[in-house]
């Protein structure tokens, strides 16, 4: 979220105070950035977001709340979408904060997915006091900075995590003598599907080292790598079988000193295949990807 998301946004939207703060920090892993768009009430519909924000004198006082926002617990700082005007089309009252998280007045509820894990949380906002220097971009423009931070959550990084992922499938499957020869295929097209993958990344990354922007590259990568993030889970399911059903997080705990039941490394497969349940839907649904090709490269 700080590399890859917010620090480009600070590079093109910012001015030189923004950019001298916060750059070296992203660089050095000081900061740690939240996401706060998703409310309880606007997701796929983003722009239809409502919390609010009023100028009081050289300040904004924050109200409402955001929700699923993955890693606040840990985050030292949010960007963040407000309303700032309430009337007009939806998208033109919207501007782009960045904030410390430890201002008096914002709050941190865990929410637990169903891999039992504590990744998302929802954020509540009660008179939050921050300067108007927070504003990234002008006032009631940050719908064009929200937009352009999407296009690099959907469209850059890299699928380097997958080819691990794929790695170990493939020693997994070194762990099992009478593997159904339907398997073997079933990985060696996902390896094929990550291939091409790959080669998007590196067209798309060549295309951002000169400047320009993923564009539809984005939808269709994020739709891409989640899809294949779950055949991966899925095919690991497969392959260990009732080795994966006891669950048992605290064995995954540093601290934790008896042995797992079954074999350690399979651990993660059940916890991993629950967790990327949430990829097709974090990051605009795939749904929303494929409305959002459908308009922007078939042109329907
Ligand atoms: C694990 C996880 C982490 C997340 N992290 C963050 C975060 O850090 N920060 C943040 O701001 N948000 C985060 N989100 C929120 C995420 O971006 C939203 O969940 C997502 O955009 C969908 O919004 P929603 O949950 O409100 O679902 P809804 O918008 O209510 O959608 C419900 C269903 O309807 C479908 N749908 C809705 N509209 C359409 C349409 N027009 N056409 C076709 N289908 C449609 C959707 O695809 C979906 O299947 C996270 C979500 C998850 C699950």
């Amino acid at each position: 979220m700080s590399i890859n998301m917010v620090g480009p946004c600070i590079i093109k939207f910012g001015t030189a105070e923004p950019k001298a703060y916060y750059l070296p920090r992203i660089l050095s892993g000081e900061d740690y950035w939240c996401q706060g768009y998703s409310e309880p009430e606007a997701g796929s519909d983003l722009a239809s977001l409502s919390m609010k924000c009023v100028r009081d004198g050289t300040d904004f006082i924050l109200n409402g709340s955001k929700i699923w926002t993955t890693h606040a617990h840990f985050a030292n700082r949010m960007f963040c979408l407000v309303r700032t005007r309430f009337e007009g089309k939806p998208q033109t009252g919207i501007s782009f904060l960045l904030f410390e998280m430890d201002m008096p007045g914002i709050s941190v509820e865990p929410i637990l997915s169903a891999s039992g894990e504590h990744e998302v949380n929802q954020v509540f906002f009660e008179n939050v006091r921050i300067p108007q220097t927070a504003l990234l971009g002008d006032e009631n423009k940050g719908w064009t900075v929200a937009k352009h931070l999407l296009e690099l959550e959907r469209g850059s990084g890299s699928s380097v995590g997958l080819e691990v992922k794929l790695d170990y499938l493939k020693c997994l499957c070194k762990s099992f003598v009478d593997i159904d020869p339907a398997l073997g295929q079933r990985i060696s097209k996902a390896e094929i599907e990550l291939e091409a993958i790959k080669f998007t990344e590196l067209r798309v990354l060549s295309d951002i080292s000169v400047g320009a922007s993923p564009g539809p590259a984005a939808p269709l990568l994020k739709i891409q790598r989640t899809e294949i993030t779950q055949k991966l889970d899925e095919l690991a399911m497969n392959i260990a079988g009732q080795l994966t059903a006891p669950k048992q997080p605290e064995a995954l705990s540093p601290s934790w000193n008896a042995p797992a039941i079954g074999p350690p490394d399979m651990l993660v497969i059940f916890p991993s295949y629950l967790n990327n349940r949430a990829a097709t839907i974090y990051g605009g649904s795939n749904e929303i990807q494929r409305n959002i090709m459908a308009k922007t490269v078939l042109g329907l």
